[in-house]
Parts: C-alpha cells; sequence; structure tokens
C-alpha cells in the first residue's frame, strides 16, 4: 500500500522518508507524486488533533491513505513551551535560527537542573477506508546554552540527549533509534500491521 507523506516540510519529510522506507511502509511525497498540498491551519490544541487535521487533509485531498507527523519541543520550566506552537514559535517567517535563540533567551536564567525537556511526535495515518492509526512517541533530553552541531533540523542544535551530544552531532541513524519520531513510526508499523492483518 502506497501512502502520502503530509507534510510541506523538506527537513521533516526526509526524515520521515528515511524511517518510514525501511520499515516497509511505502511513503511518498506529494512532491513526487506530482501533488500540491494546501497549506493547512494546525488549529488543534494537542499534537494528536494537528496530525489528525493535516493526514485528513491529505487523505480528502488526494484520496490516497496519508500519514501525518505533528512534532515539536516541550520544555519543563517554561510550562510545556513551545509545544504545539514550536514552528511558529518566533513568528510566521522567522528561521530555526531565530526560533532557537528566542528559547535561549526565555532560559538564560534557569540553571542546568531545570532544563530538562522532550520532544513528541504524533503520527496520524487515514486508511483507505477512512480509519485511522493514532501513535505518539516521546524523547527527553535537556535544553543546552548554545548551539552545537551540523546537519540541522529544528530545534536539534540545542536538544541535548543522555548528557552527552545533542541531536545534531548525532548520525541520522543514531538520531533514528532514539528519537520521538523514530519511536512513533515504529509504533506506527506494529499498527499498521495488526490493520493489514485484520483487514
Ligand atoms: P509541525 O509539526 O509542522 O508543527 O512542526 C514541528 C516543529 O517542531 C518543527 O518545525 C521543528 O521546529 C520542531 N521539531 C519537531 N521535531 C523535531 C526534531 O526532531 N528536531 C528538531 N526540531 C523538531
Amino acid at each position: 500500500m502506497k501512502f502520502i507523506i503530509a507534510t510541506n516540510n523538506p527537513k521533516k519529510l526526509k526524515e520521515l522518508e528515511r524511517i518510514l522506507n525501511p520499515l516497509g511502509i511505502e511513503a511518498v511525497s506529494a512532491k513526487d507524486l506530482g501533488v500540491k498540498l494546501d497549506e493547512v491551519e494546525e488549529t488543534g490544541s494537542s499534537f494528536a488533533e494537528n496530525a489528525f487535521i493535516k493526514a485528513n487533509a491529505a487523505f480528502e485531498k488526494t484520496g490516497m491513505p496519508a500519514i501525518a507527523d505533528d512534532s515539536g519541543l516541550s520544555v519543563d520550566a517554561l510550562g510545556g513551551k513551545p509545544g504545539v506552537y514550536s514552528a511558529r514559535y518566533a513568528g510566521e517567517n522567522a528561521t530555526d535560527e531565530d526560533r532557537i535563540n528566542k528559547l535561549l533567551e526565555e532560559m538564560k536564567n534557569i540553571p542546568d537542573e531545570r532544563r530538562t525537556a522532550h520532544f513528541t511526535s504524533s503520527v496520524c495515518c487515514i486508511l483507505p477506508d477512512g480509519s485511522k492509526i493514532a501513535v505518539e512517541g516521546i524523547c527527553s533530553g535537556k535544553i543546552g546554552y548554545e548551539s552545537v552541531g551540523e546537519d540541522n533540523f529544528g530545534y536539534d542544535p540545542i536538544f541535548i540527549y543522555n548528557n552527552e551530544k545533542t541531536f545534531a552531532q548525532m548520525t541520522a541513524e543514531e538520531k533514528d533509534k532514539v528519537s520521538h519520531r523514530g519511536k512513533s513510526l515504529q509504533m506506527l508499523q506494529k499498527e499498521l500491521k495488526k490493520y493489514l492483518e485484520e483487514n
């Protein structure tokens, strides 16, 4: 079964394709399918609601089964911010660097032991019969004091995993093994397998 990946974010698309295809889930970007996905308003108050909104919009537009990820970073000392607003934290046209700088500024007086945070990846898959699978993966870590690392996606350069390295210092393989998205997509694989056996 071929799925459309419901995202226009190239960095997220790269991760989703990289993780899904080795799991045996044939997932194709809108671009490769020659489809233009409309930007959908993420009006939900949870990652799960927003993942559903995005997957359902792609399913309705194309008639194809669809997979969407809604994700973000929640910092404990900031009451869970930026959370569902992670992508829009520094305004609409801001860059990853702007968002990182804003977060580091807000956290400048927060001591080491209170810099705990986690990423969430909520994944929604809409199946050909319109039913859905929803799963969620979490990865805990700490927020650093400056950007460290190269291959950058979002808040990766300031998210320290296991008190060792930032996500941006890890290889793709290392990150996918422990990340929120690696976990949510492995759960999706199990649930999809069950669905395909039963249908
Ligand atoms: P959305 O799911 O499109 O609303 O965007 C989620 C935002 O959260 C991304 O644009 C990133 O800023 C951030 N984010 C989600 N997952 C990751 C990750 O694995 N690394 C770094 N930032 C992430």
